[in-house]
């Protein structure tokens, strides 16, 4: 694995590093912190300024207006942006989930009607895979879809999608060949969030978060709105996982995280000590700064296979597993070192690191979605070290 930067690559950091530098305002932070938990990545204004300067379509290829990079320059891109947490949730399902496998299995109709404006960070999109008996099981799901005319007819019920109570479309799986083989049967839909019969009800979640559950009753998808051959939807939904799993944003966010906790400590006092002073403290934060860097390096792998030309197997089950695994104890260590303001939440007086440790405490707790940790050892197992399934 080579991942040098060269000196081309080196200057895109740097332009993009200058570029957030003036674009992430404290204005910006504050807005972050006054929105729910779910939201607080969200910035529609601060995505179309990442989608001017044409990084929404980085490594897009030419044909469709992309920019034609490799996969690398969207690490360092994702890198930067996780350094100072920008806002991606406006365009990341779309950009990262959508418009890849769009590129790869869709018609030039579906290119040219979603990939420019998918460019431009007017469209939000939600994924709408999980049902009540269908998570980890994906292929189980009994959502169907079926051909009537030239409208497919979906009814089912999706459960945790996460942003469809504001996107303008759902990235849905249903199921087009109920007789078929397992796998063999599903199609992926791209389904108008406003069409009659979806009915969208919020779910609270533990970290002052929403997901959704998505009614689907009688609901006419026209048939142009599947991508990808009829029945091939698992091979299109699988290549939308993989695309997602790099995990370098998070990674680059860890690491500011703890980089701002360092400086916490370099001038907090406990008992008339600083807390940099204190072994326990030390030997906490530079472990802590081993793993993310070992989590990096992972990210790399993943990134650099892709930019071969390869793509990624079991890496990403690794990188995504390691980095769940951290998170909880990571959450835990931070809130003892930060005392019992360590519980104030972002927006509250005085909260020590914008109330984020509080925040990532809460979403910790949450290990499921992408795929719960379970189910990533199961394939690290199975594909990679080529054990039996049990
Ligand atoms: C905050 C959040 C956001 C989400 N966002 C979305 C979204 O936007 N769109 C979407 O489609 N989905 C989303 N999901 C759903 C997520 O993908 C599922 O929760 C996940 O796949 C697990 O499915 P499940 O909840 O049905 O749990 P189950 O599959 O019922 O699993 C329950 C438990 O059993 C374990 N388990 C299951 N099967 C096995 C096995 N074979 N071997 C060992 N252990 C096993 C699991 O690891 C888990 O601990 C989200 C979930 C959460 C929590």
């Amino acid at each position: 694995m080579d991942i040098a930067l060269d000196p081309e690559l080196a200057a895109f950091r740097d332009e993009v590093a200058a570029f957030l530098a003036d674009a992430v305002t404290p204005e910006l932070l504050e807005e972050m912190d006054a929105q729910e938990a779910a939201e607080s990545n969200w910035s529609p204004t601060f995505s179309r300024e990442l989608a001017a300067r044409g990084w929404l379509n980085l490594t897009w290829p030419r044909e469709y207006g992309g920019g034609a990079k490799p996969l690398t320059y969207l690490a360092v891109l994702n890198e930067q942006l996780g350094r100072v947490q920008a806002p991606i949730g406006w365009h990341n399902i779309a950009t990262e989930w959508v418009a890849m496998p769009l590129i790869r299995f869709g018609t030039d109709a579906q290119k040219s009607r979603f990939l420019p404006p998918i460019a431009r960070a007017e469209l939000c999109f939600g994924p709408a895979f999980t049902e009540p008996e269908a998570g980890s099981d994906l292929a189980s799901i009994k959502t169907r879809a079926v051909r009537d005319g030239d409208d497919y007819v979906l009814n089912g019920l999706k459960v945790f999608s996460t942003e469809a109570h504001r996107a303008n479309y759902l990235w849905l799986l249903a199921v087009t060949d109920p007789d078929a083989q397992r796998h063999r049967n599903l199609s992926v839909f791209i389904v108008d969030t406003t069409t009659p019969g979806v009915t969208i009800k919020g779910v609270r979640t533990i970290n002052h978060g929403r997901v959704n559950d998505v009614y689907l009753e009688e609901v006419r998808v026209p048939a142009d709105n599947r991508v990808g051959p009829e029945n091939e939807g698992w091979r299109v939904a699988m290549s939308t996982l993989n695309i997602e799993r790099s995990g370098m944003y998070y990674v680059a966010a860890s690491q500011a995280l703890l980089r701002d906790l360092v400086e916490f400590c370099r001038h907090a006092e406990r008992r008339g000590r600083p807390l940099l002073a204190d072994q326990s403290v030390r030997r906490g934060l530079a472990a802590w700064a081993v793993e993310f860097e070992a989590q990096r390096a992972l990210s790399q792998r993943v990134v650099w296979m892709q930019s071969q030309g390869h793509e990624p197997s079991v890496e990403p089950s690794v990188q995504s597993m390691r980095m769940r695994m951290a998170q909880h104890p990571f959450a835990n260590f931070a809130l003892d070192v930060l005392g019992l303001a360590g519980q104030l939440s972002p927006g509250d007086a005085g909260a020590p690191l914008r109330g984020r440790i509080e925040r990532l405490y809460l979403a910790s707790c949450s290990q499921h979605s992408g795929g719960t940790t379970e189910i990533q050892k199961n394939l690290i197992a199975l594909r990679g070290l080529g054990l039996p399934r049990s």
